[in-house]
């Protein structure tokens, strides 16, 4: 028998956001258990009771699972979408007219005509111009514009039903973001006490900029995810770095940006996309039908696990699932797959680590965390870094440097904890620092790694810390600790 203790399984880096829908909302805590790292809340749905509700359903499941879940608020934006109907679903044919007017009831669509919230959209389009419904990309080509009302023919035909997107191929809807109805639902989520809140259809980074800024009268400290979705954000290199940097996370919104920007530009920008949020010291979340065909069925397609597995390879710190946990069949089942397929694609050569030291540092935690990733990746034996921290700001720092070994965050602001749930590589963990003498803080954090299964004996961790406890940005230490 051996007497050689097996190192401890690599946990999963890169992080799962779940969509919570009809299907899902009974299955929190299974999702949790099965993988998921952040929920994401889709107020394009739902009544405001409904998202507290959930939000509540959340915390109860997590707390007691020792998991640190981060809550992520999607604001619809100007997302621009058809009204409701007497009776749906139903098919539209290639050459049935169907018209889009303002004017009509909310409610009242019927198969010839359905209403919209988007007054502006007679003004924007023309004849000849090609409206596409839903991510299923129904087509209808534009015949004439009658005041306030839209005449169309199928070009295309599918399946319609309430609230479906309508986007203008090639792009040029414009409408303003955060909407009104986005800053009732901002101030909702911020009283909540959100993670994360996502602007839906970001322009420019002023777009941002005010949303922070009610973010900030709120009294909220929640993070801003920036959807990049739009073919004027991408426009421009420097405008794209612009929004990268006024975020504090950005999203690959494939959906809409695939319509917007065409879909054979699809893998260039997304790559793009998260190289630059990655070197911009950015977090970034990959979007939209990754598992797609698993909304019907209990596998995924080939085309999917590879679709999952590049977006691993490319950075991204997580991939998300929208219908698939939403409304699909199968929620629990589509986040266990996507665990199997990250595993995977984590485990290959191909994710090999990366520390680059071809960059300036900013400040002094930066410094410190590019030391501690590039001291963990070229010694011997260690198995795990550590960071105690307040902000959360050092495990970020750290987690823009590829590596495979876990980082652990310990602290004790929960905000902070939950935050870095959405951090690829971070593995946040409560940790009292207050109540241990600082002295005997090094021996306290292995102890702990140890308990936790993390690291055994004869491994080495790489621990962070700053001269005195809750400080932010305060992190100025490295240290190299062996277990024994
Ligand atoms: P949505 O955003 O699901 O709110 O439309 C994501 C996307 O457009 O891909
Ligand atoms: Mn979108």
């Amino acid at each position: 028998m051996s007497t050689e203790t097996e190192n401890p399984p690599i946990p999963r880096s890169t992080k799962i956001v779940a969509t919570l829908g009809p299907a899902s909302d009974p299955k929190i805590k299974e999702l949790i258990n099965a993988g998921v790292d952040v929920f994401r809340l889709n107020f394009s749905y739902g009544a405001h009771e409904e998202h507290a509700a959930r939000i509540a359903n959340i915390r109860s499941a997590a707390s007691g699972t020792g998991r640190h879940v981060a809550i992520l608020a999607d604001l619809q934006g100007p997302k621009i979408r058809i009204g409701g109907f007497a009776s749906e679903p139903f098919e539209l044919a290639p050459g049935d007219k169907f018209s889009i007017d303002p004017a009509l009831p909310d409610d009242g669509g019927n198969r010839g005509e359905v209403s919209t919230k988007f007054t502006a959209l007679a003004e924007q389009v023309s004849p000849e111009d090609v409206l596409l419904l839903g991510d299923e990309s129904l087509e209808l080509e534009v015949i004439d514009v009658k005041g306030s009302r839209v005449n169309c023919v199928v070009a295309t035909g599918g399946e319609v039903r309430a609230g479906k997107g309508i986007n203008l191929r090639g792009g040029g809807l414009y409408a303003a973001t955060p909407t009104a109805r986005d800053i009732e639902d901002l101030k909702f989520a911020c009283d909540q006490g959100v993670d994360y809140l996502a602007i839906s259809f970001t322009s420019s980074a002023d777009d941002l900029k005010t949303a922070r800024k009610l973010v900030e009268e709120r009294g909220s400290a929640c993070a801003i995810v920036a959807k990049i979705e739009k073919a004027e954000a991408v426009a421009s290199d420097a405008n794209m770095d612009a929004i990268i940097k006024a975020s504090d996370a950005v999203m690959v919104a494939r959906g809409d940006l695939a319509i917007e920007i065409g879909e054979a530009a699809l893998m260039g920008m997304q790559k793009h996309i998260i190289k630059r949020s990655r070197e911009l010291n950015r977090c970034v979340i990959t979007a939209t039908q990754m598992m797609e065909s698993m909304v019907e069925n209990a596998h995924p397609t080939r085309a999917e696990i590879m679709d999952v597995s590049n977006a691993v390879l490319d950075g991204t710190d997580a991939v998300m699932l929208s219908a698939e946990t939403a409304t699909g069949k199968y929620p629990v089942e589509t986040v266990q797959a996507m665990v199997r397929v990250i595993l995977g694609a984590e485990s290959t050569p191909f994710a090999a680590p990366q520390t680059s030291l071809d960059h300036d540092c900013e400040a002094i935690d930066e410094s410190i965390a590019l030391a501690a990733m590039t001291v963990a990746e070229h010694l011997a034996d260690v198995r795990a870094v550590a960071c105690l921290t307040s902000s959360g700001n050092t495990p970020k720092l750290m987690s823009r440097s590829r590596s495979r070994l876990p980082i652990y965050a310990l602290g004790n602001n929960p905000r902070t904890l939950s935050r870095a749930a959405l951090y690829r590589g971070v593995h946040p963990r409560l940790f009292e620092t207050n109540s241990y003498d600082y002295a005997l803080v090094n021996e306290a954090v292995v102890e702990f790694l140890v308990q936790i299964g993390a690291v055994a004996h004869g491994d080495v961790v790489i621990l962070s810390k700053g001269d005195l406890e809750d400080v932010q940005g305060g992190t100025n230490t490295l240290k190299v600790l062996e277990v024994d």
